[in-house]
């Protein structure tokens, strides 16, 4: 889009201020408000920030033990790119407008640690076969009928949850009138937005939510997710409640963010398909995912509290496996017809980024592919007690650094720069509980876990 054509855009819109909006490696949403005149001179490259809005942890402290190309000898700037394509008015705010974008260095050159700009890239390799992707993710959260301000007073803990009784159920219809309020308008403001969504629904946590959306081209997949999380935040602030996607909230009740993915050919029929059954490229392409899953489980579980939320005979996968509509595995496979075709992956977590996951989804799937790996046997029963010899993924933060550490499929995609740019940030946290004396030994998720995941997120 030109500048001519964006200020029509923005007279005809009446924007007169624009909010940009990127998400850095910890899944937050950095960015400024910017008049209008000073949006319009940014133009083509974005504002600038300090560089660490890309290399600092969830605290906001610079990461100072390791090193990118992309950081200066000193803190220095990058640049926000817009991404024109993504500009829509807010629909709720009479003069606001939102754009989506990337970091870029000051020259607009690309930063592949940036988690869209990665995703970006992992699309391209998978076009340059020959496919395309179609992805959709499973928006899990917890609604309460408290403000974050008396959450933050109660230390996060003994907050009434927005529903119709105490027991946990799934799908009540009876809970879902009692979250309808608050998702009538997290509804006006995504069909604002023009966000596509396909429904919502009671999860089985008390006071859990789901939102699902229509398979769409993977960035925005992910920017739907990034956008949704903010909207979802602002309308529980605008009315005195709050909601969280960490992990694992409280024993028993754990926020998904499940990955459904698609590969088509040039004509649009499933790569995944052939006549007579799967394709070759499907179980080239599973066998991938399932090889690089315990390194991938350090994008996809990306906090100390995800952990938790890894238990046998829960919903979450704890081992390598896949089946055909098996939800114990971690991967859920569907190939009985051309237009359901895809995989379902249950391992990430509420918290973790949907760019940086959805890339390690796919690098692994393209990794497979490229090196033509067989999958192992398909799992058509319990993927939960599996018998003791069984690998499982790993079950820490630290753990599945060093998986990721040793993994050579995601790095072929993903790149080792940034492999191990985010090993170094995974250490940093696990770090971070260590030195701030939280209890490791906890059965239960710890003050310092709700203090630095309930409402960051
Ligand atoms: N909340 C579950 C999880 O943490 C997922 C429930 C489901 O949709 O199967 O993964
Ligand atoms: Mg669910």
């Amino acid at each position: 889009m030109d500048e001519p054509t964006i200020e029509e855009w923005m007279d005809r819109h009446h924007v007169e201020v624009v909010r940009t909006h990127a998400t850095n490696l910890d899944g937050l949403v950095v960015g400024k408000y910017l008049n209008r005149y000073k949006f319009l001179k940014s133009l083509p490259h974005g504002h600038s920030m300090a560089d660490l809005g890309l290399a600092m942890d969830l605290t906001g402290m610079p990461h100072l033990t390791f090193w990118h190309d992309f950081r200066h000898a000193m803190i220095g700037d990058i640049q926000l790119r817009p991404d024109m394509d993504t500009i829509i008015s807010d629909g709720t705010d009479p003069d606001l407008g939102h754009v989506i974008c990337d970091f870029t260095g000051v020259d607009g050159s690309e930063i592949r640690l940036c988690p869209r700009t990665l995703l970006k890239d992992v699309t391209r390799q998978i076009a340059d076969e020959g496919f395309s992707v179609k992805a959709a993710f499973e928006l899990e959260f917890f609604l309460f009928k408290n403000s974050f301000d008396t959450a933050r007073r109660r230390e996060y803990r003994h907050l009434e949850p927005v529903g119709a009784s105490t027991q946990q159920n799934i799908y009540f219809a009876r809970n879902a009138y009692h979250a309808k309020p608050f998702m009538d308008e997290v509804i006006k403001r995504l069909n604002w937005q023009k966000f596509e969504w396909e429904s919502w629904s009671d999860e089985g946590g008390v006071g859990q939510v789901e939102l699902n959306f229509p398979p769409a081209d993977p960035v925005r997949a992910a920017d739907t997710i990034s956008r949704m999380k903010q909207i979802i935040y602002e309308v529980a602030v605008d009315r005195e409640m709050s909601v969280s996607f960490m992990a694992q909230i409280a024993p028993g009740y754990a926020n998904g963010l499940h990955i459904h993915h698609s590969l088509q050919k040039a004509d649009g029929s499933s790569a995944f398909l052939e006549t007579g059954g799967r394709s070759p490229l499907f179980h080239h392409w599973i066998a991938g995912i399932l090889a690089s899953m315990p390194g991938a489980t350090s994008i996809l579980c990306p906090t100390i509290n995800a952990y938790r939320r890894l238990k046998e005979f829960s919903a979450p996968p704890t081992a390598a496996t896949w089946g055909e509509e098996n939800k114990s595995a971690a991967l859920r496979v569907i190939t009985r017809s051309d237009s359901l075709a895809r995989i379902e992956h249950r391992l990430a977590s509420g918290d973790a980024n949907p760019y940086l996951a959805l890339a390690a989804v796919l690098a692994g799937g393209l990794a497979g592919w490229q090196q033509r790996l067989s999958p192992p046997d398909e799992l058509n029963e319990m993927a939960w007690g599996l018998p003791e010899d069984h690998e499982r993924l790993p079950n820490s933060i630290m753990r599945a650094a060093d998986a990721l550490d040793k993994d050579t499929l995601l790095a072929s995609v993903l790149g080792k720069d940034v492999v191990d740019y985010w090993v170094n940030t995974r250490k940093l946290e696990w770090l971070s509980f260590h030195s701030d004396g939280a209890d490791p030994e906890s059965p239960e998720p710890t003050p310092w876990e709700y203090r630095r995941y309930f409402e960051l997120m």
